[in-house]
C-alpha cells in the first residue's frame, strides 16, 4: 500500500510510515493512492459475514498483503470486542457506534490504530511519542486504544474547562503511559501547538514523534468499516442510501467516502456541524475560510480548521461542484440541537447525545429539503456518542436520568491527573524534551 501527501512534495511511502509518521513532512496529509472497489464477492457474501470477518476483507482491501493475513486478523479481532447495532428510530435509522469502552466512535479508530502501530514497532528499540490535540473524545480514544502498548508514549492536550468532566476522567485518570497535559486556551491552541511540534526540528531529531489524531491514516481505514456494516443491516438494500455524519474534524465522513470508494451504493452523504460552520459556508460559497471555534454543546465538533478538509478537497480535486454531489451539508446552533434532543425522546422514547442530534437534523432537512418520502429511504444517522457522556446537557432537556454504564463507573472514580500548561509552544517543547 503506496500513500502520497497531498501536497506532492514529500516522498511516497509504505503504510508503516505513514501511521507511525502521522503527517508527511511537507505538512500536506497521507492519502492512499488506490482505494479499490471490493470485489463482488465481498458484496455477495456481506450478509454471512461477522463485523469482524467484514472488516478482515475491507481491511485487506486497503492494506493488501502488506501484514500477513493472520497478524491482521488478530489486530481486528482485538480491537473490536463490541457491537454496532443498527437501530430504528421514528423514520429513520441510527447507527449506534459507541459501544466500546470510551463509550464514544473514536474507539473504532483508535484501538485499530493502536494496535497496528504496536505490530509495527513490535521489534523497534526506540520510544514513540504520540503527540494528541483533543476537543473531547479524540483523547480518551486514543488513551485507551494506547494504553500499555508497549513502545509508546501518549501525551494528550486539551483546552482547559472545555470538556466535559466525564471525557475529562476518561484520559487523565489512566497513567501507566498517558499524560495529559490541560492547555490555558481553545482546541485550535493545542491542536496547533500539536502541528508545531511536528514540524520543530530539534524536537523531530530528538524525539520519535507520530500523531494518532484523525489526521492519521490508520484510524481513517477502520472508520469506512461501519458504514458498511450499516449496509448489511437495512432490510431494503435496494432503496436510496443517506448517511448523516455529525462531523468536526471530517475524519468520519472521509471515511464514508472511502466506503463509497470501494462500492457502497451511497445516494448521499450529508455533513452536519454545529455553529462551527466553515464546511457548509465553503458548500455554499466555494470558499473555505478556517475560522476560531466557538463553544457548543456538541463540543467534540467544535472545531474552526477541519482537519481532514484537505483529504476531501484531494478526493474531488478542488471542485466544489463535484463535492456538492456528493455531499449536502447543514449547521444547527445549540437550540435547535437541544430542542431534538427533547423531540425525539418525546415522540419515540430515544435518548440522543447533542452530536447524534446535529446528524438527526441534518438528515431531516436533507429530507425535507428534497421532499423524500422517508419511507422509500434508507436514511441513517450515525450516533457518534452515549449520551451519558453529555448527561448534564442531555438529562435537564428529556427530564429523565440517563443509565450509566458499568464501564463508566469506575472511570468516574478514578483521580484526575493531569499537567496545566499555558498555550506556549517553547514551554511545551521544553517539557516534552525534559521528559
Ligand atoms: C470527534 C467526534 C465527532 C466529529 O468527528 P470528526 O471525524 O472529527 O468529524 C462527532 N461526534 C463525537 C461524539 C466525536 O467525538
Amino acid at each position: 500500500m503506496k500513500l502520497y501527501s497531498t501536497k506532492h512534495i514529500s516522498a511516497d511511502v509504505d503504510l508503516k510510515e505513514a501511521v507511525l509518521k502521522g503527517l508527511p513532512p511537507d505538512n500536506g496529509l497521507y492519502m492512499p493512492y488506490e482505494i479499490n472497489p471490493l470485489p463482488q464477492k465481498f458484496w455477495d457474501h456481506l450478509d454471512s459475514y461477522t463485523f469482524t470477518e467484514m472488516a478482515y476483507h475491507i481491511a485487506h482491501n486497503f492494506i493488501g498483503d502488506y501484514i500477513p493475513s493472520a497478524e491482521l486478523n488478530k489486530i481486528i479481532h482485538e480491537a473490536y470486542n463490541f457491537d454496532a447495532p443498527l437501530i430504528e428510530v421514528g423514520d429513520y435509522s441510527v447507527l449506534e457506534l459507541y459501544n466500546g469502552p470510551t463509550l464514544a466512535f473514536k474507539d473504532f479508530g483508535a484501538r485499530f490504530m493502536g494496535r497496528l502501530m504496536g505490530y509495527f514497532l513490535r521489534n523497534n528499540d526506540k520510544e514513540v511519542n504520540i503527540l494528541v490535540a483533543t476537543s473531547g473524545d479524540t483523547g480518551s480514544a486514543v488513551a485507551h486504544g494506547f494504553l500499555n502498548v508497549e513502545g509508546i508514549k501518549v501525551t494528550i492536550l486539551y483546552p482547559k474547562g472545555k470538556v466535559s468532566e466525564i471525557q475529562e476522567k476518561q484520559f487523565t485518570t489512566l497513567g501507566a503511559n498517558i499524560t495529559a497535559i490541560e492547555i490555558d486556551g481553545t482546541f485550535d491552541d493545542c491542536q496547533a501547538l500539536v502541528k508545531q511540534a511536528f514540524l520543530d526540528k530539534e524536537l523531530n531529531e530528538k524525539l520519535t514523534l507520530s500523531s494518532a489524531n484523525s489526521i492519521n491514516i490508520a484510524r481513517l481505514i477502520p472508520q469506512s468499516f461501519y458504514y458498511i456494516y450499516a449496509y448489511k443491516q437495512l432490510d431494503d438494500k435496494s432503496l436510496p442510501l443517506y448517511f448523516s455524519v455529525p462531523s468536526g474534524n471530517f475524519g468520519n465522513m472521509t471515511a464514508g467516502l472511502f466506503a463509497k470508494k470501494m462500492g457502497l451504493p451511497v445516494t448521499k452523504m450529508i455533513a452536519a456541524t454545529n455553529s462551527n460552520d466553515v464546511f457548509t459556508v465553503y458548500h455554499e460559497t466555494g470558499k473555505f475560510e478556517p475560522k476560531q471555534s466557538v463553544q457548543t454543546i456538541s463540543n467534540a465538533m467544535d472545531v474552526g480548521n477541519p482537519s481532514n478538509f484537505t483529504r476531501m478537497m484531494d478526493l474531488y480535486g478542488n471542485d466544489a461542484e463535484k463535492v456538492r454531489e456528493d455531499i449536502a451539508a447543514y449547521s444547527y446552533n445549540n437550540d435547535q440541537t437541544a430542542d431534538c434532543i427533547k423531540k425525539v425522546f418525546n415522540d419515540y422514547n430515544y435518548v440522543m447525545c447533542p452530536h447524534t442530534a446535529v446528524g438527526y437534523l441534518g438528515l431531516d432537512e436533507f429530507v425535507y429539503e428534497n421532499d423524500l418520502n422517508p419511507y422509500y429511504i434508507n436514511g441513517i444517522i450515525l450516533a457518534t456518542a452515549h449520551p451519558v457522556k453529555f448527561g448534564d446537557v442531555v438529562e435537564p432537556l428529556i427530564e429523565a436520568h440517563i443509565h450509566i454504564p458499568e464501564r463508566l463507573k469506575s472511570i468516574i472514580n478514578g483521580k484526575k491527573q493531569s499537567v496545566l500548561m499555558s498555550a506556549d509552544f517553547n514551554i511545551f517543547k521544553t517539557w516534552l524534551l525534559s521528559k
